[in-house]
C-alpha cells in the first residue's frame, strides 16, 4: 500500500506526475542522475527519525548504534573508492561541504581564488551574492579566448598578484579536465592551500576515467548526486590528519546540526554500488555519450546553423553549445529542447555577449541517460535529434516529429519500472 495517496492526494500526485515527466522525457541536465531504487530504499527509510550529532562512536544522543554502523561504512566505502585517508560524509549538500571546507581553511576577509562563475565556477567558488564571496576577498581566474580550456598562466599570475589562501580548482560548466598537479604547484608556490570541487566530475573519477585530483589537493569536496548516482549530499575528503579534524569540527558543530543519518545510509549504498565494475561500464557510456553529441554538433551542417562546441569538443559527462553566432539563444534553446521532451539548462558560455537570464548557451549532460541504459546507438540518435531541434530553422512541425522520437527512446529504456505500479 502507498499510504501517500489516501493521506495527501495532492502531495501524491505532483509526485507521481515528476514520476511520469522523468520516465516520458529525456534527462539531460548535467548534474543531474538517476539513483537506483536501492539508493532511494535507503532514503526513504526510518533512519530519517535519528539523532545523531557527533560522529560514530562520538555521539551526543543515545541510541546511536546502528546508525554509528551505517555511518562508519559510508566512510571506509567512501576512502577506499577515492583512495583518501580521511573523510566525512555529513555535509549536507555540496554548497555545504564547501562552506565547511573554506571555514575550517580561512577566516572571513581572507584572499581566495576560483573559476569565474561566467566561465564554468560554481556559485559557491566566490560569487559575490553567495557566502563565498561575502565572506572572502575573490579573485576569478578564466578560460583563455581563443581555446577556452583555464589559463594557468592566468591562475599563476593571479595567484602572486592576491597571495590567496585558498585556490579552488573545479566546475560546473567546463567541458575539460583540469590540470591538478599545476594547480598543486602553483598553490605550494605562494603558500596557499588546494581545494578541489570534484562534484560534476567526481563519478567519472570513482570509475578511473579521469584523473583523481585526491593526491594533489589538501582537500576535496564533492556532491554525490551528479556523476556519482547516488542521494543528493556532499562530501569532505582528506590525506591530511589534522585538517580532518579541522574539517570534522566545521561541518559539526560548526555549520551543521544533526546529520541526516538517512541520506548518508543512501550515501554508503551509493558508494557500494560505485565500486563495482557495471558502474564503470555506466561512465564509460556517459563519457562515450557526451563525445558524439560534441561531434554531431561539430558537424558541418551544424556548424552551418550557427551551432558551436565550447572548447571544440568534451572529455567529460557534458557538452557546452555555444549559441553566440547563432539566432537562437540560449532560453529560446532550452524552451526548444524542452518542447521536444528533452530536459537541459541554458548557460553562459566564456565571453558571452548576451545577458545571463538568455545567454548564448546550452549544457547538455549525459550521466542520466547513460544510468537509464543509454548505448552508443542511442545517444547517436539523441545527438541527431538535438542537432536538428537546435537549427534556427527547424519549423514546428519537424520539432513534433522529434518529439515522437523522443518518446520511442524513452518507453526503448524504461525507467524505474517498479515504482509505477507503487505510485498509482
Ligand atoms: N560544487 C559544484 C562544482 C557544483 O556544480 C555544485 C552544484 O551544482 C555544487 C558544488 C553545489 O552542490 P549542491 O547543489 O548540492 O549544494
Amino acid at each position: 500500500s502507498y499510504p501517500l495517496a489516501t493521506l495527501d492526494p495532492d502531495v501524491h500526485q505532483a509526485i507521481s506526475a515528476e514520476l511520469r515527466r522523468q520516465q516520458e522525457t529525456l534527462e539531460m541536465i548535467a548534474s543531474e542522475n538517476f539513483a537506483p531504487f536501492a539508493v532511494m530504499q535507503a532514503q526513504g527509510s526510518v533512519l530519517t527519525n535519528k539523532y545523531a550529532e557527533g560522529y560514530p562512536g562520538r555521539r551526543y544522543y543515545g541510541g546511536c548504534e546502528h546508525v554509528d554502523v551505517i555511518e562508519q561504512l559510508a566512510i571506509d566505502r567512501l576512502k577506499s573508492l577515492f583512495g583518501a585517508e580521511y573523510a566525512n560524509v555529513q555535509p549536507h549538500s555540496g554548497a555545504q561541504a564547501n562552506a565547511a571546507a573554506m571555514s575550517a581553511l580561512l577566516e572571513p576577509g581572507d584572499a581566495i581564488l576560483g573559476l569565474a562563475l561566467a566561465h564554468g565556477g560554481h556559485l559557491t567558488h566566490g560569487m559575490k551574492l553567495n557566502f563565498s564571496g561575502k565572506l572572502y576577498n575573490v579573485a576569478a581566474y578564466h578560460v583563455r579566448e581563443d581555446d577556452h580550456v583555464v589559463d594557468m598562466d592566468e591562475v599563476e599570475r593571479l595567484a602572486r598578484e592576491h597571495r590567496p589562501k585558498l585556490i579552488l580548482a573545479g566546475w560546473s560548466a567546463y567541458p575539460r579536465q583540469l590540470d591538478f598537479a599545476a594547480f598543486r604547484r602553483i598553490a605550494d608556490e605562494v603558500g596557499a592551500y588546494l581545494m578541489v570541487d570534484m562534484a560534476h566530475f567526481a563519478g567519472l573519477v570513482a570509475a578511473g576515467l579521469h584523473p583523481s585530483p585526491v593526491p594533489h589537493a589538501h582537500v576535496v569536496t564533492s556532491t554525490t548526486h551528479k556523476t556519482l548516482g547516488g542521494p543528493r549530499g556532499g562530501f569532505i575528503l582528506t590525506n591530511d590528519k589534522d585538517l580532518a579534524k579541522k574539517f570534522n569540527s566545521s561541518v559539526f558543530p560548526g555549520q551543521q546540526g544533526g546529520p541526516l543519518e538517512h541520506v548518508i545510509a543512501a550515501k554508503a549504498v551509493a558508494f557500494k554500488l560505485a565500486a563495482e565494475p557495471e558502474f564503470q561500464e555506466r561512465q564509460q557510456r556517459t563519457l562515450d555519450g557526451a563525445a558524439i553529441i560534441a561531434e554531431r554538433l561539430l558537424a558541418d551542417d551544424s556548424r552551418a546553423a550557427g551551432i558551436n562546441v565550447v572548447s571544440g569538443g568534451t572529455d567529460v559527462h557534458l557538452v557546452l553549445v555555444d549559441l553566440r553566432t547563432s539566432e537562437l539563444d540560449g532560453k529560446q534553446a532550452e524552451d526548444r529542447l524542452h518542447h521536444v521532451g528533452i530536459t537541459v539548462n541554458r548557460n553562459a558560455v566564456p565571453f558571452d555577449p548576451r545577458p545571463p537570464m538568455v545567454s548564448s548557451g546550452v549544457r547538455i549532460g549525459t550521466p542520466a541517460l547513460a544510468t537509464r541504459g543509454f548505448t552508443r546507438q542511442a545517444f547517436t540518435e539523441v545527438a541527431d535529434i538535438l542537432s536538428i531541434a537546435l537549427r534556427p530553422d527547424t519549423d514546428s512541425a519537424a520539432l513534433d516529429g522529434l518529439r515522437e522520437r523522443v518518446s520511442t527512446l524513452a518507453a526503448q529504456f524504461p525507467l524505474y519500472p517498479d515504482l509505477t505500479e507503487a505510485a498509482r
